[in-house]
C-alpha cells in the first residue's frame, strides 16, 4: 500500500508546506509558521502554555459570562488565583442539555477589543434538540487555519483537485445562494476554506443521496487528486468498484464525521490501494485533532483543551477508555469549559511513534452520544458485537457487505447485515460464542437478520448501531 511513511519532523513538515502558497494579500501571514513549530515543541513548554491559556479563558469567563459565575463560586474555584489544568478538574462538566437550555447566559456580556461574534454552528443528537454555539471570529479562523495544519498532515498537495462526497447541507450554496439540490453534483476553482488564503487547485462536490452508480460515474469522470467522504460510503464505494477503485487515482482519502471500524479502514485501504486518514471535530468547538499514521489523535493545542475522564470526571489511566471532554480556548464569545463531548476514547501517554509532541488521544471508541436513553448494559453489550463481529477471522466476514446493530424497544438485538454471497454458518456461531462469553445473564436476545439495504440515518449516514430506545436524530445544518 502507497502510504506516507508513520514517522516525521520539523523539517520534513516545513518542505510539505512549501506545496502552500499563500495569495498575495496574505504572504504576511505567520500562524502557519507557528503551527507548524508546535507540533515539535518540548511537551512541558504546550503544557504550560495550554495552562496559561486555560487561566485566561477561566478569568475571563468569571468576569463576563454569567453562567459560569454560580459555577465557579460553587467549585470554591477563585479565577483570579487559576493555575490552569489543575483548577479545571474541580468543575463539573458541561453538558449538552446545559448548552441547549443555557444559550442566554453562556454568551459573554462583552468581547476583549478586537474580539466579535461571526454566528451559530450546531451539531444534531439523539436528544432531538440541536447544540447550537455562538463563535467569535478567532474561532471562525481557526477552522481554516486547522483544515490547513491537517490536510498538510494528510499530504494532500494543495494543486491537485479535491472532491467530497456529503450531504447537501454540508456543501457551499449555490451561485444564488440556494441549497444545493438532493443527488446534485458540481465544481468550483477552488478548494474550500483553505482556498480563501492559498492558491490550490479546483473542488468537486457530489451529494451522498445521488446513487451510487452515479457516485462511481462521477468519480471516475471527475478522476480528482483527494476524495473526503463518510466511512461508510467509502466503504460501499470500496465494495462495489473492488480493486478497480485504485484505478480512479486518488492520493488521498480522509473520512469524516462516523466512526471508521476497522473493517471498513481494511476494505477501504486495500481496494483503493492508500491509507485513509481521519480526525476528530465538533461544530460546537470546531476541530479538535487529528489522527496521525501512528493511529493517535492529536490535539490542536492551540485551539482546544482535551481531557479523557472517568465517570467522577477525574483522569483515566493511560490504556483506559473514558469520556472525551473539551475545553475551547479561542471561542470567548460563548466559552465552552469541560463540554462533555458525549464521545468514548483512550488515554494515551508518552512518546508518539510519529514524533509530533501535541497532546493525544487514542482510538475513539463507539459515539457515546447514541447510547443515551438506551438501558443500562447497552454500551458493553454494542461494544461486545462489534469487537466480534470486526475480530472474526476473514473467512468467516469476507462476505460481508455492511451491517447494523438494532436495539429494539425490548432490549433484545438484531444485527442486520448485507452480503455479497451468504455467510458461512460459523458466522452466526462466532457471534454467540462471543456474545454468552461476554454477556452476563439475564442476556437480551440476539437474531441476525439479512437485508437488502440498510437504511441511511436522517442525516445520510450509515450507522453500525441504532436503538429504538433513543428518539431519532435530527438533521440538521453543520459547518
Ligand atoms: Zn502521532
Amino acid at each position: 500500500m502507497a502510504s506516507a511513511p508513520i514517522a516525521t519532523s520539523l523539517e520534513r513538515e516545513r518542505e510539505e508546506q512549501r506545496h502552500w502558497r499563500l495569495l498575495p494579500d496574505f504572504r504576511q501571514m505567520t500562524q502557519f509558521e507557528a503551527l507548524l513549530t508546535n507540533e515539535f515543541r518540548d511537551p512541558e513548554e504546550i503544557g504550560r502554555q495550554q495552562d496559561q491559556e486555560l487561566a485566561r479563558v477561566l478569568r475571563f469567563a468569571a468576569a463576563r459570562v454569567p453562567f459560569y459565575q454560580g459555577r465557579f463560586a460553587e467549585a470554591g474555584l477563585i479565577p483570579d488565583d487559576t493555575t490552569g489544568s489543575r483548577d479545571l478538574q474541580r468543575l463539573p462538566l458541561l453538558t449538552k442539555a446545559e448548552v441547549q437550555e443555557n444559550g442566554k447566559t453562556l454568551r459573554a456580556t462583552a468581547l476583549p477589543k478586537g474580539e466579535k461574534a461571526f454566528g451559530w454552528f450546531g451539531s444534531s443528537g439523539t436528544t432531538g434538540r440541536a447544540t447550537r454555539v455562538l463563535h467569535s471570529n478567532t474561532s471562525n479562523w481557526m477552522f481554516t487555519f486547522l483544515e490547513q495544519r491537517q490536510l498538510r498532515w494528510f499530504r494532500w498537495n494543495p494543486k491537485g483537485l479535491r472532491a467530497d462526497i456529503r450531504v447537501s447541507t454540508q456543501f457551499p450554496p449555490t451561485a444564488e445562494g440556494q441549497r444545493r439540490p438532493l443527488g446534485s453534483s458540481f465544481k468550483q476553482d477552488r478548494w474550500r476554506y483553505v482556498g480563501r488564503l492559498f492558491e490550490t487547485g479546483g473542488y468537486a462536490g457530489i451529494c451522498v443521496t445521488a446513487p451510487l452508480e452515479r457516485q462511481i460515474a462521477w468519480l471516475r469522470e471527475t478522476s480528482p487528486d483527494y476524495l473526503m467522504a463518510y466511512p461508510s460510503t467509502l466503504e460501499r464505494l470500496a465494495f462495489d468498484l473492488g480493486p478497480a477503485a485504485a484505478e480512479i487515482g486518488v492520493r488521498g482519502v480522509y473520512a469524516i464525521s462516523e466512526q471508521m471500524t476497522a473493517a471498513m479502514r481494511h476494505r477501504t485501504e486495500g481496494n483503493f490501494g492508500i491509507a485513509v486518514d481521519e480526525n476528530y471535530g465538533l461544530n460546537e468547538i470546531g476541530r479538535v485533532a487529528q489522527r496521525c499514521r501512528a493511529g493517535r489523535y492529536h490535539v490542536n493545542a492551540e485551539h482546544c483543551f482535551v481531557e479523557i475522564v472517568d465517570d467522577e470526571g477525574r483522569p483515566c489511566r493511560p490504556g483506559k477508555i473514558g469520556r472525551l471532554v473539551v475545553t475551547a480556548l479561542r471561542n470567548l464569545a460563548m466559552p465552552l469549559i469541560r463540554y462533555e463531548t458525549g464521545d468514548l476514547a483512550m488515554a494515551v501517554e508518552g512518546p508518539c511513534p510519529c514524533g509530533r509532541t501535541l497532546p493525544a488521544f487514542g482510538t475513539i471508541h463507539g459515539r457515546y452520544r447514541r447510547m443515551a436513553y438506551t438501558p443500562d448494559g447497552t454500551s458493553l453489550q454494542v461494544h461486545c458485537l462489534k469487537v466480534a463481529l470486526e475480530s472474526m477471522p476473514r473467512d468467516l466476514n469476507a462476505n460481508l457487505r455492511q451491517y447494523q446493530i438494532r436495539q429494539q424497544r425490548d432490549g433484545s438485538y438484531v444485527i442486520q447485515v448485507t452480503v455479497a454471497e451468504p455467510l458461512p454458518p460459523g458466522f452466526e456461531a462466532w457471534l454467540r460464542q462471543r456474545w454468552e462469553a461476554e454477556i452476563a445473564e439475564p442476556r437480551p436476545d440476539l437474531a441476525l437478520q439479512r437485508v437488502d439495504t440498510i437504511p441511511l440515518s436522517p442525516s445520510g449516514k450509515t450507522e453500525d448501531f441504532v436503538s429504538e430506545c433513543a428518539p431519532p436524530a435530527e438533521a440538521l445544518p453543520q459547518r
